[in-house]
């Protein structure tokens, strides 16, 4: 941000003593990892790149950009997806890498808890809380390098939501560093505490713009026991939906996924993917995979899968279903999913969005929005696939076939305002567990209300008066 005061020598010299040389990081090839994403689509510079080791560093670090007015980029594991972890290209800011500070600090069993500091990779908290013989259910495809301070600051969603809610739902308490270094000691472990303001929640999805979260308490499961994973075709939206409706009345908690992937992504899998295998003999329209999980023993859940499934196709709301026979065999099925937006790379250009509407609008939506593609660019392919159960769907357009890949994306935003104007006219979100970063930013007022947005400037004025924190991202 070119009003932002450069960093002279003297001030890089103090931020240099509060974490120690080794870990103020000032030369290129250094800062290099810390400036850019991994799909190349956000890069800057910054003037240095701290990694401090304590809340203590982190708060003598806040309170000297606070006097000097110094912008400050909090990151995580540098996976977001809207350009909220990447400094601007002026070398006015410091990039504060948290990844040092990454110790499972307890686990509480009977109270069904974990703390931990916030540069902790999500792996590591699922892998600790499986040693517990416990279950942490945030999980994305990001997993073994994201943060669970990054994941809170987004409030990340992925495949668990469904079940357990996101990151957001997730979280018992905060330990936060606040805009003047103030710290706030609020890494309680408590399932009930009324007394006023829920503050911890302020900081989740704020994409590091009201205070850097230095330790989390976060809430743990028990292990479900049997899992049953099943691909489903289906021969439109609406019988996706019907199908969810069908098994979430029978099963609520134990449905723990139910992702929709369109024909033209499995086609993309199979032309692309070695190895790759449709999982039905015949090509359907849209496809649904189910995840079944309980506490049962895994022959009792079984039985209860392929009694549901014998259900679907009995009531001809499936057209035909597969069970995972194996372990292995799920998770080949899960990949289907969970590659789709890589593969469709290898098609050319495509453009994103990550949207929500409520379920029962989903089939409404991916018609509507399938016009709007076709008047926006002719012949654009939509492969819109994702959470059906949450309402997100990430609707990526794939470009026409044998089109100029630069010619495609230069109609980047003309394409998210046709889908874009889909969503809000169904209620709906325009950033469903992505975020608004600088990726969404400029659009955000259009989508939230005046009231919305002056709330939300007034708490950034209050966090952050001095707007150090994070500035130019989210608003
Ligand atoms: C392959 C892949 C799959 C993904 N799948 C999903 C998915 O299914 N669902 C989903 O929701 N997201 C997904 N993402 C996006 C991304 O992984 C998430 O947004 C993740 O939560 C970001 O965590 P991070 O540690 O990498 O944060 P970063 O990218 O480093 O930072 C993200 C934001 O959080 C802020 N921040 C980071 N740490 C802190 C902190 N300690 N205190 C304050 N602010 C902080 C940053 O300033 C920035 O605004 C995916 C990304 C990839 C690459």
């Amino acid at each position: 941000m070119s009003e932002r005061p450069t960093i002279p020598d003297e001030l890089v010299a103090k931020f240099t003593e509060i974490v120690g040389e080794k870990n103020a990081f000032l030369n290129a090839a250094d800062m290099a990892p810390y400036l850019t994403e991994w799909r190349d689509l956000y890069s800057g510079s910054a003037r240095m790149v701290l990694r401090p080791g304590t809340t203590g560093e982190v708060s003598q670090i806040l309170k000297l950009a606070n006097e000097t007015g110094t912008g400050i980029v909090p990151q995580g594991g540098n996976t977001g997806l809207v350009g909220a972890q990447t400094p601007f290209d002026e070398k006015r800011e410091i990039v504060v890498s948290l990844s040092r500070m990454n110790e499972i600090r307890a686990i509480d069993p009977d109270a069904n808890t974990l703390v931990c500091d916030a540069g902790t990779i999500l792996a590591n908290i699922q892998t600790a809380a499986d040693d517990a013989d416990r279950f942490f259910p945030l999980s994305l495809g990001a997993e073994g390098s994201c943060q669970i301070g990054g994941n809170l600051s987004t409030n990340a969603g992925g495949t668990g939501v469904l079940a357990y809610g996101n990151a957001r739902d997730m979280v018992l308490g905060l330990e936060v560093v606040l805009a003047n270094g103030e710290i706030w000691d609020g890494l309680k472990t408590l399932r009930k505490d009324n007394t006023g303001y829920d503050l911890k929640q302020l900081f989740v999805g704020a994409e590091g713009t009201l205070g850097i979260i230095t330790k989390v308490a976060l809430k743990l499961f028990a292990r479900p026991r049997a899992r049953e994973v099943a691909f489903v075709g289906v021969k439109s939206a609406e019988a996706a939906v019907a199908l969810f409706r069908s098994v979430i009345g029978a099963e609520g908690r134990n449905i723990t996924g139910f992702e929709i992937m369109p024909r033209i992504g499995i086609d993309f899998m199979l032309r692309h993917i070695p190895d790759t295998r449709d999982p039905l003999a015949d090509p359907h329209p849209w496809y649904v995979l189910l995840e079944i999980s309980s506490g049962d023993n895994a022959e009792t859940l079984k039985a209860r899968a392929e009694d549901i499934l014998g259900d679907i196709l009995e009531a001809g709301i499936g057209d035909d279903v597969v069970l995972a026979n194996s372990g292995s065999q799920a998770k080949d099925f899960w990949e289907l999913r969970t590659r789709m937006s890589e593969v469709q790379k290898l098609e050319g250009g495509s453009i994103k969005h990550d949207v929500s509407v409520p379920v029962s609008a989903i089939p409404e939506f991916l018609d509507r929005a399938a016009t709007a593609v076709e008047n926006c660019v002719s012949g654009a392919r939509p492969v819109p696939f994702g959470h059906l159960g949450d309402g997100n769907i990430h609707y990526n357009v794939s470009q026409p076939v044998g089109a100029d890949r630069h010619a495609y994306l230069a109609r980047w935003e003309d394409m998210n305002e046709a889908v874009h104007g889909v969503v809000a006219s169904l209620n709906g979100s325009i950033s469903a567990e992505h975020g608004i970063g600088i990726l969404k930013r400029d659009l955000l007022p259009r989508y939230k209300s005046k009231v919305e947005m002056k709330m939300m400037h007034a708490l950034k004025k209050t966090f952050d008066p001095n707007g150090i924190l994070n500035p130019g991202k989210l608003m």
